[in-house]
């Protein structure tokens, strides 16, 4: 009989230090997906999918979330009625085309104008191409939205080489539209501007009270490069990087693959706008935001103030407490989205 077994993922190790090693480096937290019938925290939505839907899934929790679990968010409820209720709700459905159709040349945003307080953006870039075989990414059309997916920018964007592909069949993008456009050195300054909002680059990170923007987006390191926007990692919250949202390989999953897992709709079907990519990754981060976790005094691993990452234990100390104590004192490794609601 194996008694020592992991009281988050469940797996068993025949020797207890094996156990320890394994809380030592897994960072397990009541932050990890969990699933809503037997407990077992997993790494990833993806990998609790697995779990419950397959292709090998555990049998006895397979078959209550047949009929009760939802298959955007994961939950289970009390019964199929519930779910059902819960379902219609959770799954949410696209733009409307025709009004995307419109932003190609109507109702074009630049003024950047806000509230002062902190708050969160979404921002999507679409790219045409550059160089001579039109594989260098260039941003042409930028798109930000706020939490209640009001457009604040919706703009073209001059890129400051020469484009030499206009990806016209995905971005819709003529060369007229460019002509005149706002230059990137130009758009640059008033996003940088707009995202510090009067902090000084050097001094913002999440805090309450601070005045510096949250900023969503599925991908951002490569949208800001193609804008030369600089602006602290503490504040990003990208989609394609956060690890309950990347595949079991640690992957990126695409936003399209996101959109309809998780919200339950198709995007960029045909000519894409920035604006749709924006609405969907605000949605997934109010998603992952959402979430009602416990709440810890320091819930990061790396918090300075955090004792409780299994460093500062002697092996001794730690082969004698029971699997669940391990993991009470165990905490994440990366910062849960569910933490913005305290700021
Ligand atoms: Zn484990
Ligand atoms: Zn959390
Ligand atoms: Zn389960
Ligand atoms: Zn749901």
């Amino acid at each position: 009989m194996y008694r020592n077994k992991c009281a988050a993922c469940y797996r068993q190790f025949n020797r207890m230090e094996h156990l320890v090693e394994h809380m030592r480096t897994s960072f397990h937290s009541g932050h990890e997906p969990s699933c809503g019938i037997c407990g077992k925290h997993c790494r990833s939505f993806e990998s609790l999918r697995e779990h419950l839907i397959g292709p090998l899934p555990k049998q006895e929790c397979r078959d209550v979330f047949a009929y009760q679990g939802c298959r955007f968010c994961l939950k289970v409820f009390d019964s199929p009625n519930a779910r059902r209720v819960h379902q219609e709700r959770c799954q949410l459905s696209g733009l409307d085309a025709g009004l995307i159709a419109r932003f190609a040349n109507l109702g074009l945003r630049d003024n950047l104008s806000m509230g002062r307080g902190q708050q969160v953006v979404a921002l999507a870039c679409k790219m045409v191409g550059g160089g001579s075989d039109g594989s260098l990414d260039l941003c042409a059309r930028v798109c930000i939205i706020d939490e209640q997916e009001n457009i604040i920018f919706h703009s073209y964007v001059k890129p400051p080489i020469p484009v030499t592909n206009y990806r016209y069949e995905t971005t819709g993008i003529r060369p007229e539209y460019l002509r005149d456009a706002m230059p990137t050195r130009v758009v640059l300054r008033k996003i940088q501007d707009f995202l510090c909002n009067g902090e000084p680059m050097w001094k913002i990170r999440p805090r309450a009270g601070g005045k510096a923007r949250i900023l969503v987006g599925h991908g951002l390191d490569h949208d800001l490069e193609s804008l030369q926007i600089e602006y602290r990692p503490e504040m990003l919250r990208d989609t394609a990087k956060y690890p309950p949202l990347m595949k079991t390989s640690k992957l990126s999953n695409s936003l399209k693959y996101l959109t309809q897992a998780y919200l339950g709709y198709d995007i960029q079907t045909g000519i894409q706008d920035p604006y749709e990519d924006c609405v969907a990754t605000m949605r997934l981060y109010m998603r992952m935001r959402s979430q009602a976790h416990r709440i810890e005094d320091y819930p990061l691993a790396s918090d300075p103030q955090n004792r409780n990452n299994f460093v500062s234990w002697r092996q001794s100390d730690l082969e004698r407490m029971t699997p669940e104590q391990m993991l009470e004192i165990s905490r994440s490794d990366y910062y849960c989205w569910c933490l913005d609601s305290y700021i």
